[in-house]
């Protein structure tokens, strides 16, 4: 598949990104992600360990013969995404259009995550702030929306894949795991995403989920990573 993205939610140490790099690579993914600046829903959690996590992750990456991709919260940022080859836009600053406007203004692939809350025509508005300033290398990424089921963190809308297909040239990907909450539902939801069109996967892949800092829960092991592409194939 065009972008087969795994890796853990956030950068913990350079021993996490470097082992997790190996064995995602050795699965077949083609892009490293980890998030350093991390956006989370309390400000009492772990938040990132900043620009030395972005530089364990470029690091790993590279002895890996990966892409790597990390979340960029704040324009300011910018110099020390310097050697992260794409930049991911989170779901909760999907629409920080000077964010946006800024992005459109760079030479690097740029995944959008969709608000949980947003509607997919505003996801596609989001999507031409950036393509209207000269970046038109746009990646969507659909990864749950918020609804009145609460067995699963958030609702896949894998409507999204073909909607978006329909009314955009724009790549699409899906993100299983931060709709699922529970990595236990990330291979059917990934083999559904790939049948409805998706042209890739973010997938969440930890060395050690139960002590992970972030999204523990909904993180695959390697083991089953593996398992995920085996199954759904690269
Ligand atoms: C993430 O990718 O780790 C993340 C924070 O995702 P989202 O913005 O979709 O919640
Ligand atoms: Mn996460």
């Amino acid at each position: 598949m065009k972008y087969l993205i795994a890796g853990p939610c956030a950068i913990e140490s350079e021993k996490q990104i470097n082992e997790i790099a190996k064995e995602v690579a050795n699965s077949g993914a083609n892009v490293l992600r980890g998030g350093a600046f991390k956006p989370r829903t309390s400000p009492y959690t772990f938040q990132g360990l900043g620009e030395e996590g972005l530089k364990y992750l470029v690091a790993a990456a590279k002895a890996n013969g990966l892409k790597c991709a990390s979340e960029i919260t704040d324009a300011s940022e910018l110099p020390l995404f310097k050697d992260v080859d794409i930049l991911q836009v989170g779901s909760r600053n999907m629409q920080n259009f000077e964010l946006l406007k800024v992005l459109g203004k760079q030479d690097k692939p740029v995944i959008l995550k969709r608000g949980f809350a947003n509607t997919i025509s505003e996801w596609l508005f989001a999507a031409e702030y950036i393509t209207s300033g000269g970046n038109k290398n746009v990646i969507l990424c659909e990864r749950g929306i918020r609804t009145f089921e609460d067995s699963t963190r958030f609702t896949l809308d894998l409507s999204a894949v073909p909607v978006v297909k329909s009314k955009s040239n724009l790549d699409i990907i899906v993100d299983p795991c931060h709709a699922a909450g529970n990595w236990e539902y990330v291979i059917p939801l990934s083999k559904a995403a790939m049948a409805a069109g998706s042209d890739g996967l973010m997938i969440e892949v930890h060395n050690d989920p139960d002590h992970a800092l972030s999204d523990g829960a909904q993180s695959l092991t390697p083991a089953n990573f593996k398992k995920l592409v085996s199954e759904v194939g690269k």
